[in-house]
């Protein structure tokens, strides 16, 4: 946006030589919370809510962030101050519900406000703090049921081009009434009022510290494309400039399954291998005319009967029991084709799709009838054992990952970005979490942010947390059904996504 490239690039580049006095702040944001964080060891965030939600927003917006967990830490002023006494952030986002933050950290708070300029933005009802009232000019004083929406009442930078009625229909839940938060303002403007009550409000602390308040219903406020946008424009508001990406009308393709080994073994999803010509015919020229990238999740490990061992997948040429020919050799000509033209690129589904131990009760797999055990779906799932319903224990799933990720890399020459997980089985207990382990063996992204910093749940519905707005690419499983078996029964199934998505980036 205008206002970030003006303010980069008139104070950065001329002044170079006098950075230091600039106080260009930070970009960066310390989100406080209290109690949202359910996981003890401050890695897997998981179970919803707006906590979960904000992570979520802040790694697509590509804001840096650090948290502040207070039902673990005590409050520092080097929480908020560099090793040279410098601030280490532009901006505090302040998502704390616990009333009961003691007078001297809500201090810290006031200071780092007053004294390192570090802005303030506060959602939903966490201003029930003294101290955090006083920043933001505002006196908190109930919550009830409301239906009035929050409409715009005077021009700011956070709320300019938006709808004036910031629920406005098709932006986000139809609902009747939500709570609205009540306050009185002591000092501030007020730039969105609810049926009379303000409900964003915007206080000049400093020429460049501000505290914005954005109120509303904290379950539900970050649902709407409107409030989204606030917060995210208050963030830039808060530190005085922003690096914009935005996401509208962006998709991400993904195709799942090819290399496994389903097609060949279980009779409900039999199918041969997809050729190189298919390739070429249904994906790879589509693409190419729509300038079109797809992801594919593949399995780079394949059973061997004969052997009774996982091998490399693309070598396989053989006519499997029901006297169809697979040939993975000819896939991953097609493969190579499609990603040496930049149309394709390969991401992991795992190592072999399969369970790891083939051999057990009420197996063995290996050898076992085509009506038999082979008919049975949970043989096919590698990070969660629903052939005998529990959890694969963590080392067995962090080697298949890291298998999957080598042998992709000897194959393609690159480590895969994504990790998914063959017909969604995973493990979700503390020790044997799925997103976290992919986390740790490298991967980015499992419907959710994957990092060493911290690894983001994906919900069942990895677009569950707005994938197809301005602010998280739409994920969609390419037609016909999101696998290679789509375009093995309907070879043209797969370019009509085009149609379906005018005037979209396929990235
Ligand atoms: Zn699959």
């Amino acid at each position: 946006m205008l206002r970030s490239i003006s303010i980069c690039f008139l104070f950065l580049i001329p002044m170079r030589g006098s950075a230091a006095q600039l106080e260009l702040k930070p970009y960066r944001v310390l989100i406080i919370i209290s109690d949202q964080w359910k996981d003890p060891r401050s890695f897997l965030i998981s179970g919803g809510g707006e906590f979960q939600t904000v992570v979520t927003l802040f790694k697509s917006w590509g804001i840096p962030f650090d948290i502040l967990r207070l039902d673990q830490t005590l409050m520092d002023p080097n929480h908020f101050a560099d090793f040279w006494g410098r601030p280490r952030y532009g901006a505090i986002l302040w998502d704390v519900p616990d009333e009961n933050v003691s007078d001297a950290d809500q201090a810290l708070v006031s200071d780092a406000v007053h004294r390192l300029h570090t802005s303030l933005i506060a959602i939903g009802n966490r201003v029930k703090q003294p101290r955090i009232q006083q920043l933001l000019g505002v006196h908190y004083k109930s919550e009830h049921m409301n239906s009035a929406h929050p409409m715009i009442k005077a021009d700011s930078f956070v709320l300019r081009g938006l709808p004036v009625d910031l629920r406005q229909h098709g932006q986000g839940p139809d609902v009747i009434s939500m709570r609205r938060v009540q306050v009185d303002v002591n000092d501030g403007k007020v730039l969105a009022e609810a049926g009379g009550v303000p409900q964003i409000i915007e206080r000049e602390i400093d020429s460049d510290t501000r505290a914005i308040w954005i109120g509303g219903d904290i379950d539900q406020m970050l649902l709407y494309q409107s409030l989204r946008t606030a917060l995210r424009r208050s963030v830039t508001e808060a530190i005085g400039y922003s690096l914009n990406k935005t996401w509208t009308k962006t998709v991400i393709l993904t195709m799942d399954d090819m290399g496994n080994a389903q097609n060949a073994w279980l009779e409900h999803w039999h199918y041969p291998a997809l050729t190189q010509e298919q390739i070429r015919h249904s994906l790879i020229e589509p693409l190419q005319a729509h300038h079109a990238v797809l992801s594919l999740n593949i399995v780079p490990g394949f059973v061997d009967d004969a052997q009774r061992r996982i091998v490399p997948t693309w070598r396989q040429q053989f006519t499997d029991e029901f006297g169809t020919k697979q040939d993975y050799v000819s896939t991953k000509k097609g493969l190579d084709e499609g990603v040496a033209l930049g149309v394709l690129e390969i991401e992991s589904h795992g190592w072999t799709h399969m369970q790891p131990d083939l051999s057990s009760p009420p197996g063995p797999w290996w050898g076992s009838p085509l009506m038999d055990e082979r008919a049975e779906v949970g043989w096919y799932r590698e990070f969660y054992d629903v052939r005998r319903n529990c959890e694969i224990v963590a080392a067995e799933q962090k080697f298949h990952m890291r298998q999957s990720a080598d042998w992709i890399e000897k194959e393609f020459g690159q480590f895969p970005l994504e990790f998914s997980t063959g017909g969604n089985g995973v493990s979700r207990s503390p020790d044997n979490n799925t997103w976290r382990l992919a986390a740790e063996a490298g991967y980015g992204y499992y419907g959710g942010y994957l990092g060493r910093d911290l690894a983001v749940e994906g919900r069942a519905d990895s677009n569950a947390d707005f994938g197809g707005s301005d602010d998280v690419p739409l994920l969609l499983p390419a037609p016909a059904d999101g696998h290679d078996r789509g375009i093995a029964h309907d070879p043209d199934g797969f370019a009509k996504v085009f149609d379906s998505y005018p005037g979209y980036t396929f990235t």
